[in-house]
């Protein structure tokens, strides 16, 4: 079969449109129930509990055709649905991460100065400064206090909620600004949010920020130094929008990566009987290094494995490490469309398009492919049989032109165990922007790839 290069609005068929925008529906749902990875985390085990799936800690023993879920510290979620093979011949493998780049909060937030409350932040992953002030913002996290409790947060979301920002110099004044570099132009110091002007009566000093934490106290029951034992994240508030007037885009918040998360989350859903053993892994901290206990340098995933396996009734040492050297993986992140206000930054011939389907890359990496994956050619090969057979279309490409810059994924670490992982994903334009844009027909045919993966991955 000839590989299809037409556009995918131009394919399918009435059934085909209508389950599109059923699914892309669901997937804007997704955006905005899960804007932090803890939010995602807890959307996901809904979803998967309401699908049948069981919580693997909770579980003595298990068998083929049982499904369970694994999540750590809230962050991070591995879902396997046991097939009828042995686990040693290995799984299929789903994997993406549920953190984004936005604004945290410092341990030591709140502060006041010439009347205005500010809480102080730090941003998280590779953010163009520039982009995050003027917008209207929201909060989200959780607040622990001493005794263990947690207090949740999100303000900003509802219609009626308060929303926040980072304010920018006016245009007026901006002579020596706007002569600065762009990296520079909004220092990443003063990317604080202002949350407050108003006094509390009868307070003498720094009567704004009192008055602050008189309504986190009053709503919240949290005190000033529980915020040092915080995790508040400031993120763009609002929902995820149809994008174009023919409806054909979606503009939202952490589309990198959660376009890859729910597309593999849908596919684990709905392939239900599988051979292979599939498995879904939703990780946090991609986009600092996949560093921490939460992130894929983590041996969170491999002790879920062995924990699977031990309740299988198999586990040993040697066997674990068959599994996961046997297993097959797509490991999906976004990759950069082909934007034509920017053409200098892509070679063409080999830059993912809106409209044909999700991307697979060999390579990621940068200078000369460093920090690199490397899928073999045996398993590409594989894996456009499996696409080909399940009519879904699929492009090559790398991201950007060599040397315009580059970057990496969790491919490498999966890597490590010797299983063959190739880099996929969903092609965005503005990635790591307050708001990213996708083609809603891309993020149909991921799902419909993932399906054909999990399926027919032998
Ligand atoms: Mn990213
Ligand atoms: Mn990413």
């Amino acid at each position: 079969m000839e590989k299809i290069e037409k556009n995918l609005w131009e394919i399918y068929n009435d059934t085909q449109l209508k389950e599109l925008e059923i699914f892309n529906e669901k997937y804007k749902a997704f955006l905005d129930a899960g804007k932090t990875e803890r939010e995602c985390v807890t959307e996901i085990i809904r979803q998967v509990e309401e699908a049948g799936y069981q919580n693997l800690y909770s579980m003595d023993s298990l068998k083929a055709g049982d499904k369970v879920y694994a999540a750590w510290m809230e962050k991070s979620i591995a879902l396997f649905n046991v097939g009828n093979e042995p686990l040693e011949k290995g799984m299929n493998i789903l994997g993406a991460h549920i953190d984004s780049p936005r604004l945290d909060l410092k341990q030591n937030p709140l502060y006041e100065e010439s009347g205005f409350a500010y809480f102080d932040t730090h941003y998280y992953g590779g953010i163009k400064k520039y982009q995050w002030v003027t917008i209207p913002l929201s909060i989200h996290g959780v607040v622990v206090r001493k005794d263990g409790t947690k207090e949740v947060i999100s303000i900003g979301e509802q219609e009626n909620d308060p929303i926040f920002a980072v304010t920018d110099l006016l245009i007026h004044l901006s002579s020596k600004q706007l002569e600065k570099n762009a990296a520079t132009v909004i220092e990443g110091e003063n990317l604080d949010i202002l949350i407050g002007s108003r006094p509390l009566q009868g307070e003498e000093k720094e009567a704004v920020a009192a008055k602050i934490l008189k309504l986190l106290e009053d709503t919240y029951h949290i005190e000033k130094d529980d915020l040092m034992s915080a995790e508040l994240e400031v993120v763009p508030a609002g929902k995820a929008r149809d994008c174009g007037l023919d409806r054909s885009m979606v503009m939202a918040y952490g589309q990198d990566d959660r376009i890859c998360a729910y597309t593999s989350l849908a596919a684990m859903l709905d392939v239900e009987r599988v051979e292979r053993t599939s498995c879904c892994i939703l990780v946090d901290k991609e986009e600092i290094g996949s560093v921490g206990a939460t992130g894929m340098n983590s041996k969170f995933f491999e002790n879920a494995v062995a924990d699977l396996y031990e309740k299988l009734g198999g586990f040993s040492e040697l066997k674990l490490r068959k599994v996961l050297a046997h297993s097959t993986m797509i490991s999906s992140d976004v990759s950069a469309a082909y934007d034509p206000m920017y053409t200098e930054v892509y070679d063409k011939k080999s830059t993912s398009f809106f409209g044909k389907g999700p991307v697979f890359c060999k390579h990621t990496g940068s200078r000369g492919k460093s920090g690199s994956n490397d899928a073999n050619a045996e398993y590409i090969a594989k894996l456009r049989k499996v696409f080909d057979e399940n009519t879904v279309s699929f492009q090559m490409a790398e991201l950007g032109k060599v040397d315009a810059g580059g970057g990496g994924t969790i491919a490498y670490i999966l890597a490590q165990y010797g299983m063959e992982v190739i880099d996929g994903g969903v092609a965005v334009l503005c990635m790591h922007a307050p708001w990213e844009i996708s083609s809603k027909a891309d993020v149909y045919e991921a799902y419909r790839g993932y399906c054909a993966f999990l399926r027919d991955m032998k």
